[in-house]
């Protein structure tokens, strides 16, 4: 397997490259539309086809690069199926895999971040990875207060779909603030503070008495999101 962890410093957003040695086919989770140019310059270094983009939900703080890379390459383009982005090629749902030549992704909807929010597993790899969207992140969630956000649904999400998971899996967040590039289950089983909550009630509680700024680009990005990073004027 190709592996490749790409970073957006305006947005700390984290981007993956996932590449098939044997097929030469790949695939980009997250993508950023700054970033579209070093996409795609590295794919062509590695020799790899981009078959599938896709994002684990609408983005509030960055614009994707799904419409772009999808004009540059011809690649599919995916969101969940509660995403309202009518523009990507596909939608994914709850236990879909996608084929990324002989890799296998498999599909997990967990929402609470946003009500599209998705994570997915590399499957068949002796070392499990996940990439955990804003699910879960570094010692920390994604925040749940707006884009039909729900902190009951996302205690869910952590503690009867991402948990369940091996304790070694890998945790590859949508972002990180620090430049912290990767955890495990049982690393943030142990020390992420969100996770240290008795139940559903008391992570509610927890997540209603964060009060956070709103994102300085969500007018700008749900927006430009929901058409694929294209805007026509
Ligand atoms: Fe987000």
């Amino acid at each position: 397997m190709i592996f490749r962890q790409l970073f957006d410093a305006v947005s700390c957003t984290y981007s993956y490259l996932i590449g098939d040695k044997k097929t030469g086919q790949a695939a980009l989770i997250d993508p950023v539309i700054g970033k579209t140019d070093d996409y795609l310059m590295l794919l062509e270094q590695l020799q790899l086809k981009l078959v599938v983009a896709m994002d684990t939900h609408t983005h509030a703080d960055h614009i994707t690069a799904l419409g772009a890379l999808h004009e540059k390459t011809g690649c599919n383009t995916m969101l969940g199926e509660q995403a309202v982005a009518s523009c990507v090629t596909g939608n994914f749902s709850h236990g879909d895999i996608i084929d990324v030549g002989e890799l296998h992704i498999k599909v997990l909807h967990t929402p609470g971040h946003t009500n599209d929010s998705y994570s997915f597993y590399l499957l068949g790899d002796k070392q499990p990875m996940l990439f955990t969207g804003d699910t879960l992140l570094i010692r920390g969630t994604g925040r749940t207060d707006f884009q039909n956000g729900d902190a009951g649904q996302q205690y869910h999400s952590l503690f009867d779909v991402l948990l369940t998971y091996p304790d070694h899996t890998l945790v590859f967040p949508g972002h990180d603030y620090k430049g912290w590039t990767v955890s495990t289950l049982a690393e943030e089983r142990a020390y992420n503070p969100r996770l240290q909550v008795a139940d559903e009630q008391a992570y509610v509680e927890l997540m209603g008495n964060l009060h956070l700024p709103q994102p300085d680009l969500m007018d700008v990005a749900v927006p430009a999101n929901q058409a694929c990073g294209i805007i026509s004027s």
